[in-house]
């Protein structure tokens, strides 16, 4: 990715700070998404991550990995599998819980989604903790696919969400823009 791609995606993230709760500054990807130039360049360079990595499908985490992952999926020419939020997916599904600050979540993919051989890319907007694409990465594993990488626009460094996440990547790459 240029110099110039980078500074046009930043300049089209927009901080909100105390939103959704005070002390929280939310990351807002609406600007990036209303501009062609921008939404295009950041979709062509998580496709050739794709490529790059050799793989084989994209799951978008809910919700604004869907937005993301979605366009990813059709320009690296790939099929897209929603992870979601728990109840959500009318199939059969493998469900993987996690802890949040207080309390938990749960996320569900369709079983029929995923198999051995599959080799996936995580996409989402922000890595924060890590707690929601580390349940990723148990789901993807427990359907005996692999996981090829995960790609995210930001990481919010100083949450810790990498060195969380890394022994359970092993060795997969976690990129953030
Ligand atoms: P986490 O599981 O803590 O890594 O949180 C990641 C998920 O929460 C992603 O799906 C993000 O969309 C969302 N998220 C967490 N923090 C923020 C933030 N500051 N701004 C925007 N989205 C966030």
């Amino acid at each position: 990715m240029t110099d110039g791609v980078q500074e046009l995606l930043l300049s089209r993230i927009r901080d909100v700070p105390d939103y959704p709760k005070p002390g929280v500054v939310f990351k807002d990807i609406t600007p990036l998404l209303a501009d062609p130039k921008a939404f295009t360049a950041l979709t062509d360079v998580l496709a050739e991550g794709c490529a790059r990595h050799g793989a084989t499908k994209v799951v978008g985490l809910e919700a604004r990995g869907f937005i993301l992952g979605a366009p990813v999926a059709v320009r690296a020419g790939l099929g897209f599998i929603p992870v979601r939020k728990a109840g959500k997916l009318p199939g059969a599904t493998l469900s993987q819980a996690y802890e949040l600050e207080y309390g938990s979540a749960e996320i569900e993919v369709h079983a029929e989604d995923l198999q051995t051989g599959d080799r996936v890319m995580v996409i989402d907007d922000v890595l924060a903790t890590g707690g929601t694409a580390g349940a990723a990465v148990e789901l993807i594993r427990r359907s005996g696919a692999e996981v090829a990488g995960i790609a995210v626009l930001m990481e919010l460094g100083f949450l810790g969400g990498r060195a969380r996440l890394e022994p359970a990547l092993r060795g997969a790459p976690l990129e953030s823009l």
